[in-house]
């Protein structure tokens, strides 16, 4: 039986070692927010937080979002409806699929309808609302203030969080890297590493979830880091992941944590992230989407 609450005090902070890290004086501390559940990625459930508590002060006794065939949101968003007490739908991009897949098998275990949409009408979103009344609407990925303030609260889980001088996070919507930049301090910068290719209103997209003055502080997205685009994983990225796992005993997944690890790497080694910096990777969880790989691809 799937657990469907989470556990806050299994978030922690592991130090990696490296030669590229000692070579360069560079502290670098991951925030395992993936050990939250074994199923619901750790920055989903910080981000889809407000969007629940806001449900339940509406009154809703249903709540629908968007998403893709592997998404880490829509899991979640399962997840989350049934700790809630609420009713879940998933408007699931593309035809049906005739076996599905695991992450759809959660979500429907967790008690969510799924509705798939081909993907020409998945994006006309107000034709979808219209057929369905009385229900609590979540944006695709959680983006919205509401998620930024959830994610917030991220950092609060790393002790001794004013050391750091770079934080690091993946971006898909770029809601966690709102609330990161919310809640960092000003002697901060805060590095989002976009999953995708040449998706260049990331920074737009990001400042619209922060207020005037939020918008001053210091932070930056990277597009150097998306090893072909959303999801591609070729093999170079596959072998990374392998050799983090034998070196570090880190689990990474193949759509944000790899990428991202990968990206601070190599900021690292080119002197973006300055000798002497001290880094703090979110680790955002992720990991059930690895199960689209064929088995023993990866190491753990
Ligand atoms: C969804 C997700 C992200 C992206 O978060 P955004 O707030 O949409 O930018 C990053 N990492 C993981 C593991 C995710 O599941």
């Amino acid at each position: 039986m799937p657990t469907y609450s989470i556990d806050l005090d299994k978030i922690y902070t592991q130090t990696l070692h490296a030669e590229w890290l000692h070579q360069r004086k560079v502290l670098l501390d991951v925030l395992r927010l993936d050990q939250l559940h074994e199923v619901v990625s750790g920055n989903k459930w910080f981000k889809l937080k407000y969007y629940l508590q806001d449900a339940l002060l509406s009154g809703a006794t249903s709540a629908a979002t968007f998403g893709g065939a592997y998404s880490n949101h829509i899991v979640a968003f399962s997840y989350a409806c049934k700790q809630a007490g609420i009713k879940s739908t998933g408007i699931i991009r593309g035809e049906e699929p005739s076996s599905l897949n695991d992450s759809l098998k959660d979500a429907k275990n967790a008690g969510m309808e799924l509705h798939f949409t081909d993907r020409s009408s998945y994006h006309n979103r107000e034709a979808i609302k219209k057929q369905f009344s009385n229900i609590y609407w979540v944006d695709e990925g959680g983006y919205g203030k509401p998620g930024a303030k959830g994610a917030a609260e991220i950092l609060s889980f790393a002790p001794g969080k004013e050391k750091y001088t770079h934080i690091v996070c993946a971006v898909g919507t770029g809601t966690m890297m709102a609330g990161l930049i919310k809640s960092a301090g000003i002697h901060q910068h805060i590095t989002g590493i976009s999953s995708m290719k040449n998706n260049h209103t990331l920074t737009s997209q990001v400042k619209s979830l922060l207020e005037p003055h939020e918008q001053q502080k210091s932070f930056s997205v990277m597009h150097d880091f998306h090893f072909g685009g959303y999801a591609k994983h070729p093999p170079g990225l596959l072998q990374f992941m392998n050799e983090i796992w034998l070196q570090q005993l880190l689990p990474t997944d193949i759509v944000y944590t790899a990428k991202t690890l990968y990206g601070i790497k190599q900021l690292i080694l080119n002197n973006t992230i300055p000798s002497g910096s001290s880094v703090l990777m979110i680790h955002s969880g992720g990991l059930q989407g690895n199960r689209s790989l064929p088995v023993n691809t990866l190491l753990f």
